[in-house]
């Protein structure tokens, strides 16, 4: 059978003169038996639908902040780096996916859009934004190894895929998911509350992960992989 052709989208530099992706994105898919397509930041919504009509899947990458102005609120001081080309070719990729019901994974601030495409909000700064003492979400240490702790919802496509209702994972975020849309659903969460994954009610996949499963390829007994095969698995059923 055909590999299924996966759409990877990339980082920017803050100039927007340079796209890139980490080789561990670029892995992940292979090796869960996808061929890794990176997708530049185009503009016009028809050149952005000629290219996802190509698409089995999409991967939305992490990277820099989201603008909070797609969600409908100013930059407060601690709001990161933003790069306005690649927001909005995911913003509009994203949606474009989900209307066509085709697969979709996005971790980090691939999750996060998610959430804005749909209707959601983020926070712009968890620690500032929060009233209570957060966990440590932007870890010292190697991603590949774990930080905190994530439950998982044991009626999830996400507990389907793990096996397990809890998970160490690890973290590099000063942003997360606020409100939800009302088509999906939490199905982790950390103990201090900060949404871990999301996923769609109506799509068979659309999850958004907030930890890093590409850093842990190595070192989680193949837990991390779990999750880019079944995204694979559900493009090529998809394709087919
Ligand atoms: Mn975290």
């Amino acid at each position: 059978m055909k590999k299924p052709l996966i759409g990877i989208t990339v980082s920017m530099d803050t100039d927007q003169s340079f796209h890139r992706t980490s080789e561990e994105n670029i892995q992940a898919i292979v090796r869960a038996g996808g061929i890794p397509v990176l997708l530049p930041n185009l503009e016009t919504e028809q050149e952005i639908e000629e290219l996802s009509n190509t698409l089995d899947g999409l991967y939305a990458t992490g990277g820099d902040d989201i603008n909070p102005i797609l969600y409908g609120e100013e930059p407060i001081e601690k709001l990161g780096v933003t790069v306005p080309m690649r927001d909005h070719f995911e913003l509009t990729i994203i949606k474009q996916f989900l209307s066509k019901g085709k697969p979709f994974l996005g971790v980090c601030r691939g999750m996060q859009m998610l959430n804005v495409a749909t209707g959601g909000d983020l926070y712009q700064d968890i620690h500032s934004q929060h009233d209570k003492k957060l966990l440590q979400h932007t870890q010292k240490t190697l991603l590949k190894y774990g930080a905190h702790f994530v439950d998982i919802s044991e009626d999830s496509l996400l507990y389907k895929i793990i096996g397990k209702d809890k998970i160490m994972v690890n973290s590099l975020h000063h942003q997360s998911c606020r409100n939800i849309a009302d088509s999906f659903k939490v199905s982790g969460k950390a103990s201090d509350g900060i949404i871990e994954s999301i996923e769609s009610k109506k799509h068979d996949f659309a999850l958004g992960i907030q930890w890093h499963p590409e850093s842990m390829l190595e070192s989680d007994d193949g837990l991390s992989l779990k999750i880019y095969q079944e995204f694979i698995q559900a493009c090529k059923v998809h394709a087919n």
